[in-house]
């Protein structure tokens, strides 16, 4: 679908607003602005009628599928609807017109906020010590391995590996290798956990520590924390734990309980707030005492009744970003806890697991179960028998985009062939999801009744099958030359 630019659509002289005429003195704008900056000709602005103007940009937010649209099952990334509110209230002048240069006894609401929202943070994951300021889940990664680097240099050692389970975020292996590691990879078993034959035969004095997804990415549930953890400790190894899907575990468990050292969170993934396009976000870490002292400067504390930003943390491992964060998904994230409550908290991990189990239990039969195993907030289909009989993954989430769905995630985790993996959030409604089952049942009969159909989706998309591979390589967003 071509959609015009809003400049092809501007007719001259129509305009789209009214403006008072002028009745101050008005200065020539040539004695305000210097003579070389002036423009040598008008700006080519478009003119266009403010109802046009409303349906160009309506139209285009709708071109994208996205979660205020329809259901947004994306496996691993946890796209589930924000409260407006978060948006609403973060948006106050009082928290928007704050500079972070301010004199820290002027922002003492805002720093009581953040102070606060640790607390928080604190008591739902079982940690003593976090820091607010890594931008997402990735960073936090990144930040949580400096420390556990930290850790051993601070014992006079250089540990150089990293243990990760196949059944791991891709992000994991990418950050650990950043932070200078070399990455040896633990196998899963049959059940999806990790392989503990094949971690004993890793283990060494040179193996700093653990990356664990928890629960991983085939959405199940790590049993065996306890034997890891003692393992671990044979060789005073740490354990940090990927906590991007929090949601499967919200006010049931805590990882600092479990016996985890370091974690981080994604406010943009189980907090509310918006998330993708590249947008800004926040990856928290949270740890034990053995990491504390090496948390990023400055920490967010409190002196008698004053809240300040505390420099002075000798063995800190240094900033990881300008001033605190991201401040802005900080607020939301706060509104968002104290709107749910600490009761709430635990609701959205029980939604979000029997959601999950729900969609399983509906489409097991058909599609076939990745891992037979107890599932948190998302599972993993395999279409290994609809590739057999003519339409494989690709084709599957094409089509679902005919029904006004957006596919789940696909060929991830790589341990599951033809892999579809789906978590449907605790914000989804029974109706919602029966749509999703009954599509995807649908989609399963039209392979034999008419696999073109699949094969040649989507249909009314607003673009058809690209090459994914180039769209992201050979980017190319110059207009004016391609048309
Ligand atoms: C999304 C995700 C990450 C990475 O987080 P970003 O904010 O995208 O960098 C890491 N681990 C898991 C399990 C995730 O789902």
């Amino acid at each position: 679908m071509y959609t015009k630019l809003i400049f092809e659509l501007s007719k001259e002289g129509r305009i789209g607003h009214v403006l008072p005429k002028i009745d101050v003195a008005s200065r020539k704008t040539s004695d305000l602005i210097p003579k070389n900056q002036m423009r040598k000709r008008a700006a080519e602005l478009p003119q266009i009628a403010e109802n046009e103007i409303v349906r160009h940009f309506i139209n285009l937010s709708i071109l994208n599928h996205h979660v205020d649209k329809a259901f947004y099952p994306l496996g691993s990334c946890t796209m589930k609807y924000n409260p407006k509110i978060n948006e609403k209230l973060s948006g106050l002048p009082g928290f928007t017109d704050l500079h972070p240069d301010q004199p820290q006894e002027t922002v003492q609401a805002a720093l009581q906020i953040l102070y606060e929202l640790q607390e928080y943070l604190l008591d739902i994951t079982g940690f003593s010590g976090i820091t607010l300021q890594p931008a997402a889940g990735a960073h936090g990664e990144m930040v949580g391995l400096l420390l556990m680097k930290k850790y051993h240099q601070m014992k006079n050692r250089n540990r150089k590996t990293m243990l990760v389970p196949d059944s791991a975020h891709g992000t994991n292996p990418a950050s650990a290798h950043i932070a200078g590691f070399s990455i040896k990879t633990i196998r899963s078993n049959e059940k999806g956990l990790v392989d503990l034959a094949d971690l004993k035969a890793n283990l060494n004095e040179d193996v700093a520590g653990i990356m664990l997804t928890n629960p991983s990415t085939l959405g199940i549930f790590e049993s065996q924390i306890k034997e890891i953890r003692s393992m671990m400790d044979s060789i005073d190894g740490l354990m940090y734990m990927d906590g991007a899907n929090m949601n499967a575990l919200f006010g049931i468990v805590r990882p600092g309980d479990m016996g985890f050292d370091v974690m981080h969170l994604n406010f943009h993934k189980s907090f509310s707030t918006p998330h993708g396009g590249g947008g800004p976000g926040a990856g928290p870490v949270a740890v034990n005492d053995k990491l504390k002292a090496f948390l990023p400067v400055p920490l967010i504390d409190k002196k008698n009744d004053l809240y300040f930003l505390n420099e002075e943390v000798p063995d800190s491992i240094g900033k990881v970003h300008s001033y605190y964060g991201n401040f802005g998904i900080f607020i939301r994230t706060y509104i968002y806890l104290r709107m749910i409550g600490k009761e709430g908290v635990r609701k959205i991990a029980e939604h979000a697991i029997v959601n999950a189990n729900y969609l399983k239990a509906r489409l097991k039969d058909v599609y076939e179960l990745g891992y037979d195993a107890p599932t948190m907030h998302e599972f993993v289909l395999s279409a290994e028998k609809q590739k057999k009989r003519g339409a494989k993954t690709l084709d599957i989430a094409k089509r679902l985009l005919d029904f006004g769905m957006h596919p789940p995630t696909v060929y991830f985790p790589l341990i599951v062939k033809e892999a579809l993996m789906i978590e449907p959030t605790e914000t989804e409604s029974k109706e919602m999801m029966d749509l999703f089952v009954e599509a995807m049942l649908k989609i399963d009969k039209e392979i034999d009744q008419n696999v073109d159909i699949l094969l040649n989706a989507p249909h009314n998309a607003a673009v058809k099958r690209l090459d994914e591979a180039s769209a992201a390589r050979n980017l190319d967003i110059n207009y004016y030359k391609n048309h």
